[in-house]
């Protein structure tokens, strides 16, 4: 069966390939393929615009048979849930992650350590021709910080601590967040099924 990854960001990728590469003869990413298709991610869900993302991009590329797509953000209690959907835009159309982390500082500005709960959260979707979708999400616990700490990472990994390891995102090295981190979660729930999967087939 060929996929397609509906992404080209490289951590992303590489976590998919190392996950679920043994249940795909063969997996491209939209640039390997060639393609450049944009999806208007305006579901009210992280897991609708998964689910959008893997059938635009399905029904785009007839020489694959299946399409994986992620969405993910941040959700932080005090805030009612913010950014949620919108943590890729959070500061506005065109803004980066420094401005968006900003942005979260300020709106936390008057709120005490003890109600800075926060997770992350990665849904994945799988949808394959002839086949009911497969949808996981999965979440990552912790705090936000005061201000940012560490290098590492991309997006609110500064500002995000996880109270495991005593560390902000953004202080870990990839393999130590990719072992704990809300993508991971996700894969590894769409990694279980499909193995569900595989086992009720070989009893027929
Ligand atoms: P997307 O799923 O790639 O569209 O990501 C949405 C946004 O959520 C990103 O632009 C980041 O701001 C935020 N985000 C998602 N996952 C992470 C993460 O692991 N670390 C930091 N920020 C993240």
């Amino acid at each position: 069966m060929r996929l397609i990854i509906a992404s080209n960001n490289e951590h992303k990728v590489r976590e998919i390939r190392q996950i679920l590469g043994s249940f795909f003869t063969d997996m491209a990413t939209l640039k390997e393929a060639g393609l450049n298709i944009e999806v208007v991610e305006d579901g009210a869900t992280f897991e609708e615009n998964a689910l959008k993302k893997a059938a635009e991009i399905l029904a785009a590329c007839p020489a694959f048979d299946a399409a994986l797509a992620d969405d993910s953000g941040l959700i932080v209690d005090a805030l009612g849930g913010a950014p949620g959907v919108y943590s890729a835009r959070y500061a506005g159309e065109g803004h980066d992650d420094g401005a968006n982390n900003e942005k979260l500082l300020y709106e936390l500005r008057s709120t005490p350590k003890a109600q800075r709960g926060a997770r992350f959260a990665s849904s994945v979707a799988l949808l394959r021709r002839y086949r009911e979708p497969l949808c996981f999400t999965g979440f990552c616990e912790g705090e936000i910080l005061f201000e940012p700490r560490g290098e590492n990472g991309f997006g609110y990994d500064p500002l995000f601590y996880y109270p495991p390891l005593q560390k902000s995102f953004a202080e870990l090295n990839a393999t130590e967040k990719n072992a704990v981190s809300h993508r991971h979660a996700s894969l590894m729930m769409l990694k279980d099924a499909l193995e569900n999967e595989c086992e009720n087939w070989s009893l027929f």
